[in-house]
């Protein structure tokens, strides 16, 4: 076959993002997508316009590109949606039934392949990539960006399931491959959890209902397998932790009244936060050490307790501006979950090494003294 594979948006124009970013989701199906029709022997062209085109003139591109082209067999445009839905549907140029039949084809495979629902194909009249392009075209709303039921199918799904249920599609076959998400892949062999860490979750729901997997210490109960809680770029707004007492700081610029409580339910007495991003986080326990990450940089030093381990007299982790993730654990429980490897050291000096040191200074000080005489 010969397809147009355009990757929506640019960095211009970035299109929709909530818990996840359309751009950056769209651009990395749409690099994998283009790799494996290559593979499978299909003539692929690449619409997507430069990243510094705005819109509507990287409309205007992906449809002028796409038309100088010949004997197109299919455009398929690639998008999140947004806007309080769910799951997966895909549009066809009103009328067209070819468009028709690999909308419902590939709609039918990508929901599969998430596990969520499929909401079909829907004709549409009105976008300029699909009702403008010559080639019958199809453009592909994955997952919405703004649910957290999609996030979490985004996050516990593979590659190999996204790109082969939406390659299988554009060839018009069904999927083949097994719904990842009802019957989640067993793992070779499960890191048990570690009971005697310390319990933590965050939330980045305003409204505290939908919250990230527990953590214990650096093991992740969930499936994203990380060592910390929380979603990079979008900052925590809710903490719970196990701690004897621990409070925040939120974007009111104020110390919200310390939490005695582990109870990410109970957002009152048992959840530290008002539904702002936090800033700050203090922990009042010496055998507890924790680190925080903000949006805009890196991992902060550790704490231990209220002491900062980088020797700063703050009596907290942060620095005021937004947090996305925190890790932590009990000190003489934490383990590294993938260890560096060993820099390394330079060898300490050998004795015969510092003697000789020893005299070469005393030599100069010798001179020194002989300089005064
Ligand atoms: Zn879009």
């Amino acid at each position: 076959m010969r397809i147009v594979i355009d990757m929506g948006h640019t960095p211009t124009s970035p299109g929709a993002s909530g818990y996840l970013d359309e751009l950056e989701c769209d651009r990395k199906i749409g690099e994998r997508v283009i790799a494996e029709l290559q593979r499978r022997g299909h003539t692929v062209y690449n619409s997507t316009a430069p990243d510094w085109m705005a819109y509507p003139d990287e409309v205007n591109h992906r449809v002028n590109y796409t038309n100088s082209l010949d004997n197109i067999d299919l455009f398929v445009s690639l998008h999140l949606n947004a806007g309080g839905g769910h799951g997966t549907e895909v549009l066809y140029f009103a009328g067209d039934s070819d468009g028709a039949w690999y909308a419902s084809q590939i709609s039918k495979n990508v929901a599969n392949a998430f596990g969520v629902t499929n909401r079909g194909a829907k004709p549409n009249d009105w976008v300029g990539v699909i009702c403008n392009t010559y080639p019958t075209a199809v453009l592909i709303e994955y997952l919405f960006v703004d649910s957290w039921d999609d996030k979490c199918a985004w996050d516990a799904t593979s590659w190999d399931a996204i790109v082969g249920a939406t390659c299988d599609g554009i060839e018009g076959r069904d999927w083949n491959g097994e719904a990842p998400s009802p019957q989640p892949q067993p793992q070779p062999e499960p890191k048990p959890a570690p009971s005697d860490d310390v319990r933590y979750r965050v939330s980045i729901d305003p409204y505290g209902n939908e919250w990230c997997d527990e953590m214990v210490g650096s093991f992740d109960t969930g499936s994203a397998g990380d060592d910390y809680a929380g979603v990079l770029g979008h900052p925590i707004v809710w903490f719970s932790c196990d701690a004897p007492v621990y409070r925040v700081y939120t974007e009111d610029g104020r110390w919200l009244d310390p939490v005695y409580q582990y109870n990410p339910n109970d957002l009152v007495n048992g959840t530290a936060g008002d539904g702002s991003p936090i800033k700050l986080i203090e922990i009042s326990a010496d055998n507890i050490k924790y680190q925080v990450h903000t949006v805009a940089g890196d991992w902060l030093p550790w704490m231990v307790g209220n002491h900062d381990t980088a020797g700063s007299s703050d009596t907290f982790a942060g620095n005021y501006t937004n947090i996305d993730a925190i890790r932590m654990g009990y000190t003489d429980a934490w383990q590294e979950p993938q260890p560096e490897p060993e820099p390394t050291q330079e060898p300490e000096p050998q004795e015969d090494e510092k003697v000789s040191l020893l005299k070469k200074l005393i030599a100069l000080f010798e001179k020194i003294l002989e300089f005064f005489k």
